[in-house]
């Protein structure tokens, strides 16, 4: 929009009789701009409105109609990063809810609680005064302006990092004071705190307005995500170790506005290069979302890690890898993954399997697992001495006939009365050419352990936390979870990355692109 409120509050037919034709025409082109755009927005739904596709996110379709009267009705400021489920017995509670609160806990402020504003008394350390760069209206230069007010004032607290001869933390409060100017032409033009414009699904607001600047915003996501400290927990170190007195609400509003920032950054950009790398490991674990069974994926290369939290389906799946995959895809037996080509299938898991097969009182199982377990070990060691010595030649056919062997084993047990014997024999026979795989590729992994690892420390998380509140709180998780772990795999600074992505991003600009690599 070219005119703000502040503008449009100032015309009316007394003001556009007294404009000059050129002053006239160049208002009536803002107008215009402004009346298209007006008329667009008013069209805009879900379903066509400029979000990439893959932004949306399959599973949302079904409940975005009832996410969006929630959230309006509960407000994007409301305290809703911790769960209200009760605690298991024995585990200590980190929420922020009062023990007796009960299962319908609303998020936000109860009745008759203090509000959430701003209680300590920083010294201001500077101002920062802005000025509108031109009138409105007529688009003079307004540095020589005649009258000038100031038009409102906010406050923000930000950190300076350690840098070059200073160590540890500072926080600073820096007042911003935004100026109004009357141009020769008689109109008012104020400068405003920059706002980025409206995304479909986010309720938390990307904006200049708000209290915490990028760095403390970028400290208050290191100590959420990679020190995995509750909301009241981060409350407790920002007033210990920096005198801060931020509300768990404005707190959870920080790590909103933080995901929403970034989140263009992985559904475009990280998704992009998850689905062209040569090899790519995906894995699933259980995720709760306002007590709700979900999943928390991970898709991980050896330079981008994107998380996601969804439904186990087939549908997911095709949102974030495509149709098409050119790549090997490491993966477990989930039956949706069988539509992609060149997959490979973890090794060790097997072999675990077949270990607790031997283990069975059933002499069927035991034999069964006996001669899994043989022959997967013989693969593995010669895959092992494949990457050591000289290029192998015809690994596969040396394997054959032991192959042939078991996967006749596999049809005898596919029916088996023994129900894991059955199921393994049946898993094998399933997906049985992407077992084998690394007989003709030795370079290749023999286990999934890649993507296992991604998610074990967000398994803490969810057991810290127990889960995401809503689907804003986990679309927000997961875009810094991602941003997080692939800045780690190259070497880079997830918090200064986050900052600089949330400073653009609030100046309503598109967020710079994560890096390939660190530059020093
Ligand atoms: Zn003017």
């Amino acid at each position: 929009m070219q005119l703000s409120r502040h503008d449009l509050s100032q015309l009316d037919e007394a003001y556009l009789a007294g404009l000059q034709e050129p002053s006239l025409r160049a208002l009536s082109l803002k107008l215009l701009a402004d009346l298209k755009e007006a008329h667009e927005r008013l069209a805009q739904d879900p379903s066509n409105s400029s979000r990439p596709p893959s932004s949306r996110a399959p599973w949302e379709a079904a409940q975005a109609g009832e996410e969006q009267g929630k959230t309006l009705a509960q407000s994007a400021e409301a305290g809703d990063g911790q769960e209200a489920t009760p605690p298991e017995p024995g585990v200590e509670s980190e929420s922020d809810a009062p023990s007796d609160a009960g299962e319908a806990r609303r998020p936000g402020r109860r009745p008759g609680a203090p509000g959430h504003g701003r209680t300590q008394c920083l010294a201001v350390h500077a101002e920062r005064h802005h000025h509108p760069p031109g009138c409105a209206i007529c688009g003079r230069s307004l540095s020589a302006a005649a009258e000038t007010r100031t038009a409102s004032a906010h406050y923000v607290i930000d950190l300076i990092p350690p840098g070059p001869g200073r160590t540890g933390l500072e926080a600073i409060q820096v007042k911003q004071v935004y100026h109004a100017h009357r141009c020769g032409c008689g109109h008012w033009t104020q400068a405003e705190p920059a706002e980025g414009g409206e995304e479909a699904d986010w309720t938390v607001r990307l904006s200049e307005r708000h209290l915490a600047g990028p760095m403390l915003v970028a400290l208050i996501c290191a100590l959420s995500l990679r020190m995995r400290l509750s909301r009241r927990r981060i409350r407790e170190f920002l007033a210990d170790w920096l005198g801060l007195s931020l509300s768990a609400a404005s707190i959870n509003q920080c790590l909103h506005e933080a995901g929403r920032a970034v989140a263009p950054v992985v559904e475009e950009q990280l998704l992009a290069e998850v689905r062209a790398s040569d090899l790519l490991h995906a894995d699933e674990t259980s995720w709760k979302e306002h007590g709700k069974l979900l999943w928390l994926w991970v898709f991980t290369s050896a330079t981008t890690t994107v998380f996601m939290i969804g439904r186990r389906s087939q549908e997911l799946l095709h949102s974030v890898l495509g149709s098409v995959l050119h790549g090997w895809l490491m993966s477990d037996g989930y039956w949706a993954y069988r539509d992609y080509d060149n997959r490979l299938r973890c090794l060790t898991h097997l072999l675990r399997k077949a270990r607790g097969l031997e283990e069975s009182l059933e002499a069927e199982a035991r034999g069964f697992g006996r001669a899994l377990r043989g022959c997967i070990e013989a693969v593995m060691a010669a895959v092992y001495a494949a990457r050591e010595g000289p290029p192998p030649k015809g690994l596969r056919a040396q394997h054959a006939e032991a192959l042939n062997a078991l996967l006749a084993l596999c049809l005898q047990h596919a029916e088996a009365k023994h129900a894991k014997t059955r199921a393994l024999a049946r898993e094998l026979l399933n997906d049985w050419d992407t077992f084998w795989v690394v007989l003709d590729h030795p370079e290749l992994p023999l286990t999934n352990n890649a993507a296992e690892r991604a998610l074990r420390h967000w398994v803490i998380a969810r057991r810290i936390s127990y889960g995401t509140r809503n689907s804003q709180g986990s679309r927000a998780f997961t875009a810094l979870a991602s941003v997080i772990d692939t800045c780690h795999q190259r070497g880079l600074s997830p918090w200064e990355y986050i900052a600089e992505v949330l400073r653009h991003r609030r100046q309503g600009n598109p967020a710079p692109a994560l890096p390939a690599a660190a530059t020093v």
